[in-house]
C-alpha cells in the first residue's frame, strides 16, 4: 500500500490533470468564440478598403478569417488530441496571446483591446501552472516591441510611438504576471494540502473499513459459535425482543417442548405451558420483563404428544451500552426427573415423619401407661413409710420405693433421651431463683446421700447471682444426674456441689458448676466414652450400681443446649469431679418477685457453729455472715462447750448454737443435753442440723429443749425462717415445746384451700395425703364437670387439674373456667398429666393452665409448685 505522501502525490497529479484538461477545454471554446468575434469585428469595423471608388474586401477581414483561424485551430486541435499536456497548455498560451495581438490590430490598437491581454493572462492562471505565463508573456513582449517599432499604429493606434511605451506595457504585464504566479503557487499549495488531507482521510477510512471488516468477521464467528453451542446444548435456549416476545429458539427447546421454532414465536411458547400453570407463568414473565429483572420459574408443559414435563426456565435481560434492556436471553431445563425424585423424597419424608409421629405417640402412651401405676406405687409407699411400721415392713417398703424410683428413673431417662434425640426438647427461658433451685437439688439428693453416711455439701460462690433466666428444670436435671452418680459411686466421704461464675457480661452470665465425690473414680480411657449414650465405665460395676448409661449423654446434650460444655477430671480410686458450664440470662433484681423477709435485727448476734465437716462449717459461716451475725466455728461438741464457757465468762453469751447431729465422740443430742444442764448457757437457742432424719428425733429434741430441727441440706431462706422463729420464742427453755421443723414451718404458713380434680382413686388418695400432710384444705372432684361445679360454689386458692378425665377433660374444663372468670379473676390452676411428651406443657399453658406437673407426682415437686402458686400470706 502507498504511504500517505505517495497517495497525496497521486491525488495531486490527478487533480492537476483534471484542472489542465478542464482549462484546456475552456480555452478551446474561448478561442473558437474569439475567432468568430474577431471576424465579426473585422466586418463591422472595416469590411472593405477603398481605393477611390473601387473597393475590395479589407485586408483585416482576411486577416481575421484566415490568421484568426490559423491561430485558433491548432490549439483547439491539440486540446482534442492531447488534452492536459504541457505542450497543449503552452500552445494555447501562445495562441491566446496571438489572438490578443490580432484583436488589438483589428481594432486599430485601441487601448481597451489591450485589456484582452490581461484577461487572457488571468485565464491562463486557471492552469495554476505559472510556467504557461512565460511563453504568453514572451509573445506579448515580442509582439509589442516589434509592432511598436515597425507598426505602432497597429498596436497603439498612433503613427509614432515612443519605444518606452512598449516597455511600459511590458511592465504592466510583468506586474500581472507576478500576481498571477503568486496565485498559481498558492493554488498548487492548496491543491497539495487538499491532496494530503484526502490521502489521510482515505487511509483513515481504509483502516476503519478494515476494522469493520475484521469486527464483522469476528461477530460472524462468535455468532456461528453461539449457534453451534446453542444447537448442541442439552437445554432449551431462547431469545426475546425488548418487549418480551420470543424470537430465536434452539433445537433443544424444540425437542423439549415438541414445538416448532415458528410456533414458539411471540407468546406462542406459552401455548405448551400446562393450562393450570399458564396464568402464573405469564404473569411472572410479564412482571419480569416490565421490571427488567430476572425470570425464574418452574412449571409444567403439555407437549403436543400429550406427555407432561417439568421445566425450569430462567431468563436475564440483555442490555445495551446505555443500560436499556434490548431483550432477554433464557434457558429452559427439563427437570422432570428431579421433580420425580423430589416427590419420592417428599413421600419418603412424610412416611418417616408419620413413623416418627407414631413412635412419639407410642412413647407418650407408654409413658402414660407406666407412670400412672408407678405414681400409685411411689406415692403409696412414701405415705406408708410415714406410718408406724415394724422394722421388717419398713425394709420391704423401702425396697419397693427404691425399685419404683429406679424404674421411674430408667423410664424417664429413656423417654428423655429419645425426646432429645428427636430434637423435641425446648429450653425454657424464664426468670428463676437460682439459689432455691440449687438447694432444691441438694434437698432431693439428701435422701440418697444420708443413708450411705455421705456428707452432702453445697457451696455457692458469693458472686453467683440469686436469680437468672434459663431453664430451671433442665439445670436441676443435670445437677441431679451428676450428683446422683456421685452418690451412687461413692461409698464414704463427701459429695460437694459448687457453683461459681465463669464469666459474665451485662446480658449473660456463664456459670461453672462442679460435683466432686470421693468415690471409685473413672479410668482415664473411659473419661470420654462415658458421655456417649449407653456407655458405662465398667459393665461389672453397672450390675452393682445399676443405671442405664444415659444420664451423662442426656446431661451432655442439655449442657450443649445451654451453651456450655461438660467434662470430667478423675483419678481412679480417688473420686471424680464433673464440671459443666451453662449460660443464663442476667435478671434485674426488680424482675424477681420475692417474699418479704421478716425484719428482725440479727446484726452482731453471736452464733456458735458446731460441725465436724469443715466444708459444712464454711458454708454455714458464710451464710450467717451474710446476715451479719457473728460466728464462731468449732469442730466438736467438746470444743463447743469450751467456746460457750469462754463466751459466758466474757459476758458475751452465744444466742444461737447451730449444731450438726452426727459427730464423732459427742453427737448433737449429747451436746444439747450438756448445754441444757448449764444455766449459764440458757441464752443459747439450739438448732440441730441432721443429715439423716430418724424417727423419734423430734421427741428427743423436744425433751432436750432443742428449738429447731432441720434436715440437711438446708435452704438458706429456710434456715433464716427457722432462726427468726426460734429467736422469737422466749425464753428458749421456759417450756418444752415441739421443735421448729421444716414441716411445722410450712404448716404455720399453709392453710390454703385446694381443689383436686383427679379421676383415678389411687392417684386421688396419693395426692390428697400429700396435700393434707402440709395442712392444706382439699376438696376432691372426680372429673372436669365436678371441678367446675365446685369452683362455682367456692373460691379456691389453687386447683390441681388432671388432664385426662372422663366426661370433661382438664383442658376443656380449664377453657370453660377461664371463660367464666373473664378478666375479673384468675384462679391458679396446675395441670397434672401422665404423658410427658414435648408439646404437652405448651398445650396445657395455651389452654389456660398456669403450670404443669408430670405424674407420678413427687412430693418435692408438688410442694415447690404449691409454694410458687399459692398466693403468699394465705
Ligand atoms: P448410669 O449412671 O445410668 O450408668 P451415666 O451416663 O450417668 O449412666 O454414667 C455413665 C457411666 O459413667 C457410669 O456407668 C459410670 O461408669 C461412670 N460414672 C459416672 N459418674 C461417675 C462418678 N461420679 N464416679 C465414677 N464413675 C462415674
Amino acid at each position: 500500500m502507498l504511504g500517505a505522501e505517495g497517495r497525496a502525490a497521486e491525488i495531486f497529479a490527478a487533480r492537476q490533470r483534471q484542472i489542465f484538461c478542464r482549462t484546456d477545454r475552456l480555452f478551446a471554446i474561448l478561442m473558437a468564440l474569439q475567432w468568430v468575434a474577431g471576424v465579426v469585428a473585422a466586418f463591422v469595423i472595416s469590411p472593405r478598403t477603398w481605393a477611390g471608388t473601387s473597393s475590395q474586401t479589407h485586408l483585416h477581414v482576411w486577416a481575421a478569417v484566415l490568421l484568426g483561424g490559423a491561430i485558433s485551430s491548432f490549439p483547439i486541435f491539440l486540446t482534442m488530441v492531447r488534452p492536459g499536456r504541457a505542450l497543449t497548455r503552452h500552445t494555447i498560451a501562445v495562441g491566446q496571446m496571438l489572438t490578443a495581438a490580432l484583436l488589438i490590430h483589428l481594432t486599430g490598437g485601441r487601448i481597451e483591446t489591450h485589456f484582452h491581454i490581461f484577461g487572457s493572462l488571468a485565464f491562463l492562471a486557471f492552469y495554476r501552472d505559472w510556467k504557461v505565463l512565460v511563453p504568453a508573456t514572451v509573445v506579448v513582449g515580442v509582439d509589442h516591441l516589434v509592432r511598436g517599432i515597425f507598426w505602432p499604429q497597429s498596436v497603439y493606434g498612433v503613427l509614432t510611438a515612443s519605444p518606452w511605451r512598449s516597455l511600459e506595457h511590458a511592465a504592466w504585464v510583468v506586474f500581472e504576471d507576478v500576481v498571477l504566479i503568486k496565485s498559481c503557487l498558492q493554488g498548487v499549495r492548496d491543491l497539495w494540502e487538499n491532496a494530503r488531507a484526502q490521502a489521510t482521510l482515505e487511509i483513515l477510512n481504509h483502516s476503519v473499513e478494515q476494522k469493520v471488516v475484521e469486527r464483522t468477521a469476528a461477530l460472524q464467528r462468535s455468532e456461528e459459535r453461539f449457534r453451534l453451542l446453542s444447537a448442541s446444548a442439552p437445554i432449551g435456549i431462547f431469545q426475546t425482543d425488548a418487549s418480551g416476545q420470543w424470537g430465536y429458539t434452539n433445537e433443544a427447546w424444540q425437542t423439549m417442548s415438541g414445538q416448532s421454532s415458528a410456533a414458539a414465536r411471540g407468546l406462542g411458547w406459552s401455548q405448551v405451558v400446562h393450562p393450570e400453570d399458564r396464568a402464573a407463568v405469564l404473569a411472572a414473565w410479564q412482571a419480569a420483563w416490565q421490571a427488567g429483572t430476572e425470570f425464574s420459574h418452574e412449571y409444567r408443559i403439555l407437549r403436543p404428544d400429550g406427555t407432561l414435563r417439568w421445566l425450569h426456565a430462567r431468563a436475564r435481560a440483555s442490555r445495551s451500552g446505555d443500560g436499556n434492556a434490548t431483550g432477554y436471553v433464557g434457558a429452559a431445563e427439563d427437570i422432570t426427573d428431579r421433580k420425580g425424585a423430589e416427590a419420592e423424597w417428599k413421600s419418603a419424608r412424610e412416611a418417616a415423619e408419620a413413623a416418627n409421629r407414631s413412635k412419639s405417640e407410642f412413647l407418650a402412651n407408654m409413658s402414660h401407661e407406666i407412670r400412672t401405676p408407678i405414681n400409685g406405687v411411689v406415692g403409696m409407699t412414701e405415705l406408708a413409710l410415714d406410718t408406724d411400721l415394724t422394722l421388717e415392713q419398713r425394709e420391704y417398703l423401702e425396697t419397693v420405693k427404691v425399685s419404683a424410683d429406679s424404674l421411674l428413673t430408667v423410664i424417664n431417662d429413656i423417654l428423655d433421651f429419645s425426646k432429645i434425640e428427636a430434637g423435641k426438647v425446648d429450653m425454657d427461658h424464664i426468670a428463676f431463683d437460682l439459689q432455691s433451685n440449687l438447694h432444691e437439688v441438694t434437698r432431693m439428693l439428701a435422701a440418697r446421700a444420708h443413708p450411705k453416711g455421705l456428707e452432702l455439701v453445697f457451696h455457692t460462690a458469693p458472686e453467683v447471682p440469686e436469680s437468672v433466666t434459663g431453664d430451671p428444670g433442665r439445670l436441676r436435671q443435670i445437677l441431679m444426674n451428676l450428683a446422683s452418680n456421685a452418690i451412687k459411686f461413692t461409698a464414704s466421704g463427701e459429695v460437694v456441689l459448687r457453683a461459681e461464675v465463669d464469666s459474665r457480661s451485662d446480658e449473660e452470665v456463664c456459670l461453672h458448676f462442679s460435683v466432686t465425690d470421693t468415690g471409685i473414680g473413672i479410668p482415664v480411657e473411659k473419661q470420654q466414652s462415658i458421655f456417649r449414650p449407653f456407655e458405662q465405665a465398667d459393665s461389672s460395676t453397672t450390675r452393682r450400681y445399676g443405671g442405664t448409661g444415659l444420664g451423662l449423654a442426656i446431661s451432655t446434650r442439655l449442657v450443649e443446649m445451654m451453651g456450655g460444655s461438660i467434662w470430667v477430671e478423675s483419678e481412679p480410686g480417688h473420686g471424680a469431679t464433673f464440671h459443666f458450664t451453662a449460660r443464663f440470662g442476667v435478671v434485674k433484681e426488680a424482675e424477681i418477685p420475692r417474699a418479704p423477709r421478716p425484719a428482725l435485727n440479727l446484726y452482731d448476734l453471736r452464733v456458735l457453729i458446731v460441725d465436724d465437716n469443715a466444708t459444712n462449717r464454711r458454708v454455714l459461716e458464710q451464710v450467717v455472715t451474710n446476715w451479719r451475725m457473728r460466728s464462731t466455728l468449732v469442730e466438736s461438741g467438746r470444743a463447743a462447750l469450751a467456746a460457750l464457757e469462754r463466751a459466758a465468762a466474757a459476758a458475751e453469751p452465744f444466742r444461737l448454737v447451730l449444731s450438726d447431729c452426727q459427730m464423732p465422740e459427742m453427737d448433737g443430742f449429747e451436746l444439747a443435753a450438756r448445754i441444757r444442764e448449764r444455766p449459764e448457757f440458757s441464752a443459747a437457742s439450739i438448732i440441730m442440723l441432721t443429715s439423716a432424719g430418724v424417727r423419734g428425733d423430734g421427741v428427743r429434741c423436744r425433751e432436750l429443749g432443742v428449738a429447731g430441727y432441720l434436715t440437711k441440706p438446708v435452704h438458706q431462706s429456710e434456715l433464716l425462717d427457722t432462726i427468726l422463729t426460734v429467736l422469737r420464742l422466749e425464753p428458749p427453755d421456759a417450756e418444752l415445746k415441739p421443735p421448729v421443723t421444716r414441716h411445722s414451718l410450712r404448716e404455720n404458713t399453709c392453710r390454703a384451700s385446694i381443689l383436686l380434680a383427679e379421676d383415678n382413686p389411687i392417684n386421688q388418695r396419693v395426692a390428697l395425703r400429700m396435700l393434707e400432710k402440709r395442712g392444706y384444705q382439699v376438696t376432691v372432684a372426680g372429673n372436669g364437670k365436678e371441678a367446675l361445679a365446685a369452683l362455682e360454689k367456692e373460691r379456691f386458692d389453687l386447683v390441681l387439674m388432671d388432664v385426662q378425665m372422663p366426661e370433661l377433660g382438664g383442658l376443656e374444663a380449664i377453657a370453660e373456667l377461664r371463660r367464666r372468670e373473664g378478666a375479673e379473676r384468675h384462679t391458679g390452676v396446675i395441670a397434672l398429666t401422665a404423658s410427658a411428651m414435648k408439646g404437652d406443657r405448651e398445650e396445657c399453658l395455651a389452654a389456660g393452665m398456669d403450670d404443669y406437673l408430670a405424674k407420678p407426682i413427687k412430693p418435692d415437686e408438688l410442694y415447690a409448685a404449691l409454694d410458687q402458686w399459692i398466693p403468699r400470706g394465705t
